[in-house]
């Protein structure tokens, strides 16, 4: 006889978006499947830099652009959860940086200068006195000028351990999802998915289905054949940095254009090694190099930035990584997070981790309009299937292999 399951949502995909949206939908009562068909965090969540923007980094030209304005409520709603007062308790998550920073090697414009104390921005970015520059700044050799910028920087790993922690009963390891497995009405709506795991197998029925699996969107989306959802891939060659020093730095540096020359953000392995994970226009512009081209370019790009540091003695390693988000004209990118509902089925992309909140409360606003509410939870058959396993931060991952 086929095994069956039942829940109000399901949720196919256990990255920010995914693991954000099971808390929300939890506290509010309905029940919630989460099928996860690799490691939790494990897809681009993992990868992130953990910065949460607040949409200066969209304004580096001197313009508040649509994008820096959807994003600049984030980093105050992360905060309060941080602090343990908002919609889902993070007071267990490390702020490895209060700040994100904003450098230049060179003194600011004055135009820009302008923009960055203007009133629009005043609460948001700070010009800081020498001595407080991140400690890597604080060299002679350092010719730059250095803004503080109200975004704080987040342990990723930690981040998705806790939001799994009190949902460890509601997600389930699944093999990928095959599109044959899906069952629709003649309305177009999806019946039922079956979801399969070392042999068994589930057959697992809901009001709603919400699909936040990243790149993994793909499967529905091609199934549906739908004009109203598309998805489009940014790649990036991210270079990782183990670092013969401890300085700590979260900054991006200003380059001559819209975007960062380079973002750094700091991370601790198990080691105790000091790790620097280098994106912006690098990692957008490495996309055509190999590794090795990758990680001399990283080299040449940090004795520039840092003639006063001496690398020779780092090891440094790369990472290919594509954004997953719906399709822009002209492959551009998105300028907020992305949900659409398609009959009882909705597909989401956060597009940042930072938006990842937004999402939630977006996709939880189009629930109540579909009148989704409390009705049905069986999970017997579910009981004895494993759980999919926390992802292992990158830098454990990378600095066992692909090192120059
Ligand atoms: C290098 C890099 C740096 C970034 N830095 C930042 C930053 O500093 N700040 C910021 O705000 N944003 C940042 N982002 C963006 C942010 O990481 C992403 O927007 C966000 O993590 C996307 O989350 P997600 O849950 O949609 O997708 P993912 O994290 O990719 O999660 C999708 C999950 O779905 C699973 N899956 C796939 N297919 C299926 C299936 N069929 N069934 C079940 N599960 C499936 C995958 O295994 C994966 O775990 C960065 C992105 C990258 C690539």
């Amino acid at each position: 006889m086929k095994k069956v399951a039942a829940a109000d949502v399901v949720i196919f995909g256990g990255g920010i978006a995914g693991l954000w949206l099971l808390n929300r939908l939890r506290q509010a009562g309905l029940s919630v499947l989460l099928f996860e068909s690799g490691s939790l965090g494990g897809g681009q969540t993992h990868k992130s830099q953990g910065i949460i923007h607040g949409g200066m980094k969209y304004a580096l030209h001197g313009v508040l652009t649509n994008e820096a304005r959807s994003i600049s409520d984030m980093p105050a709603y992360w905060k309060k959860c941080l602090s343990g007062k908002g919609e889902i308790d993070l007071s267990a998550v490390p702020i490895l940086s209060a700040y994100n920073y904003l450098w230049a090697p060179h003194k600011f414009t004055s135009r820009l200068t302008g923009f960055l104390a203007s009133a629009t921005l005043s609460s948001k970015v700070e010009a800081l006195p020498r001595e407080h520059y991140p400690t890597v700044f604080q060299n002679p050799g350092f010719k730059g000028e250095v803004f503080a910028l109200d975004e704080v920087v987040i342990d990723v790993p930690v981040l998705v351990r806790e939001l799994v922690k009190a949902n460890q009963d509601a997600v389930f390891k699944i093999e990928p999802l095959c599109d044959e497995e899906l069952k629709f009405d003649d309305q177009g709506n999806l019946l039922s998915a079956t979801v399969y795991m070392s042999g068994k197998s589930v057959e697992v029925t809901a009001q709603q289905f919400v699909f936040t699996a990243g790149a993994g969107n793909e499967v529905i989306i091609k199934k549906l054949k739908s004009h109203e959802v598309a998805m489009q891939r940014r790649p990036l060659h991210m270079v990782l940095v183990k670092t013969p020093f401890d300085y700590p730095l979260y900054a991006h540096c200003l380059g001559l254009g819209s975007r960062p020359r380079i973002t750094v953000t700091t991370h601790h392995a198990q080691d105790g090694s000091t790790i620097w994970y280098l994106g912006g226009l690098l990692a957008e512009d490495g996309v055509g190099r190999d590794s090795a081209t990758q990680i001399q370019a990283a080299r040449d790009e940090l004795r520039a930035l840092f003639p006063w540091l001496d690398f020779s003695a780092a090891e440094f390693a790369t990472l290919m990584i594509d954004r997953a988000e719906p399709l822009q004209k002209g492959g551009l990118k998105p300028e907020s997070s992305f949900t659409r509902i398609i009959k009882n089925m909705t597909i989401a992309w956060p597009t940042k981790l930072a938006l990842a909140p937004k999402l939630a409360e977006d996709i939880m606003q189009q629930l109540q309009t579909n009148n989704i509410s409390p009705q049905l939870f069986d999970v017997r058959e579910l009981r004895s299937w494993p759980m999919p396993p926390l992802a292992k931060p990158i830098w454990e991952d990378l600095f066992c292999k692909n090192v120059a």
